[in-house]
């Protein structure tokens, strides 16, 4: 019997999982009722990077500077900036839904609700349509978290989606929020030369990540002039006139131009009727999932920012991939459970942050040994050619066993390195396979194997 899978939402969870269960046989469809490719993949964290790009070729200028070129000044073309962001998210959008036709998908769009365990109705452009299914999958993702005490006007007080460009370009800019998104938007607004601050709830930038790359970070904001408000808490943003205030509830307060707020997100389940398919959620909201990405209803499951999980696209895809196999190929001997606690991440920032599996603070407040390696990039050949040699490899291998436990990355390039630790990682290499590896010279790389002598 053909299995009838139903996916809502056409993220990076729902796309991947659709394209994998057809394969495998299923007769699939996916209900979309924005932007195929997923709201917060093509509203967000693609055009977010696509500007940090920009502003990362602004920058560059002045460390071309240092390498015997003339020093250029870079004009923004804020027509031409937006273009571009338009071309790659509209690219993005056609090539899912190219994969998506090909491989026979059903896509519908329009927004979809439960009727009861086994039925959904879309509300589409021609009215509804009810879809009677074996398995679904809940992909629908999450949204900006706006709080109580702010309102977003998308002109001068934005969250993120309204940033890629703003209508007016800030002058100066108040980010509120210094998570991963909140630091990576002081970066891509330093780089076009505004002026920022940052309200910092803790005593340090990107609380839970190596407070070394922390404060290789917090350094280099500070010598962009970024002001760092540490220990603040924003309990309001108002406009007057053409600026706009953001009070802190110590007293501070910041006067500029823009506000942006990036304090994380919600995830998107009103309007999904799961009452009536039974699906519990957790106490944030969340929907609870098993380790095969199941809800508590056996034939409904969960991928993407919805489940609580890490909110990452890469973990989305792969929680996608596991269920279309757990659906269509059910638990084989050589099944791997998707391990969160391995999941690479990556701070688009300038140096780059990328860290994977233990972190050093996270072995030491549990009391596990581990034997820790940190090799600073100056002194590689090949960050000097590139006249940037900030930051550090750092290795974390089982004393005992020499198997990589993790590793931390800041500098050039730390998202792309990062992927030769995150594979040593998952197959449990050692550190002798990475110090046996024959690696490129000159590379960035190389600082990974001297991290392993
Ligand atoms: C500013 C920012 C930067 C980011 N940068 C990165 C990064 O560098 N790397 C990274 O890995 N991740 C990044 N992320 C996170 C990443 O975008 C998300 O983790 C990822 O998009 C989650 O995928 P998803 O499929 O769960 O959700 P989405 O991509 O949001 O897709 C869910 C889809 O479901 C649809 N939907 C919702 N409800 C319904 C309904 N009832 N009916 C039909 N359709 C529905 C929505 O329209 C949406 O398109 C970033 C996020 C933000 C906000």
């Amino acid at each position: 019997m053909t299995i009838r899978l139903v996916i809502i939402g056409g993220g990076p969870g729902g796309n991947t999982a659709a394209t994998w269960a057809a394969r495998l046989g299923a007769e699939v469809t996916i209900i979309e009722r924005d932007i195929m490719g997923g709201a917060a993949h093509l509203l967000d964290c693609i055009p977010s990077k696509a500007m940090i790009a920009t502003g990362g070729a602004v920058s560059a200028t002045k460390r071309f500077a240092g390498m015997g070129l003339e020093q250029q000044t870079a004009e923004i073309d804020v027509d031409h900036l937006a273009e571009r962001i338009d071309g790659i998210r509209t690219r993005l959008e056609n090539t899912t839904t190219q994969l998506l036709d090909s491989q026979g998908i059903r896509i519908i769009r329009g927004e979809a609700s439960f009727v009861d365990p086994h039925t959904v109705t879309v509300r589409t452009a021609a009215g509804e349509e009810r879809i009677e299914g074996d398995a679904f999958i809940i992909a629908t993702g999450s949204r900006p978290r706006i709080p109580q005490w702010c309102t977003p006007d998308g002109e001068r007080i934005l969250i993120t989606r309204e940033c890629y460009p703003p209508k007016i370009f800030p002058k100066s800019i108040a980010v509120v929020g210094s998570g991963v998104t909140g630091v990576e938007f002081v970066h891509m607004f330093a780089s076009f030369g505004a002026k920022v601050s940052l309200i910092v709830s803790r005593q340090q930038v990107l609380p839970g990540k190596d407070p070394e790359a922390a404060a290789v970070l917090e350094e280099t904001f500070l010598n962009k002039g970024v002001e760092l408000l540490k220990g603040a808490r924003a309990e309001s943003i108002e406009r007057s006139g053409d600026e706009v205030i953001v009070k802190c509830s110590d007293g501070r307060e910041v006067r500029a131009t823009h506000a942006v707020l990036a304090i994380g997100s919600e995830p998107n389940v009103e309007g999904l009727n799961l009452e009536a398919a039974g699906v519990e959620l957790d106490s944030r909201g969340y929907i609870n999932i098993d380790q095969h990405c199941q809800t508590n209803v056996g034939h409904i499951y969960a991928a993407g920012d919805v489940s609580g999980k890490l909110p990452l696209s890469s973990v989305a895809s792969m929680q996608g991939r596991k269920i279309a196999e757990h659906l269509m190929v059910g638990t084989k001997a050589n099944h791997r459970h998707l391990d969160y606690d391995k999941a690479a991440s990556a701070i688009f920032t300038e140096p780059e942050l990328a860290d994977v599996g233990l972190a050093e603070a996270e072995a030491f407040s549990s009391g596990r040994k581990i034997r820790v390696t940190k090799v600073p990039f100056s002194s590689t050949a090949k960050a000097l050619i590139h006249n940037d040699p900030r930051g550090f490899v750092k290795l974390i291998s089982d004393p005992n066993t020499g198997v990589v436990l993790g590793g931390s990355i800041v500098g050039r390039h730390a998202g792309e390195l990062i992927s030769v630790v995150a594979l040593a990682v998952t197959a449990n290499l050692k550190v002798a396979d990475l110090l046996d590896s024959l690696l490129v010279h000159p590379s960035l790389a190389e600082a990974l194997s001297e991290a392993a002598e």
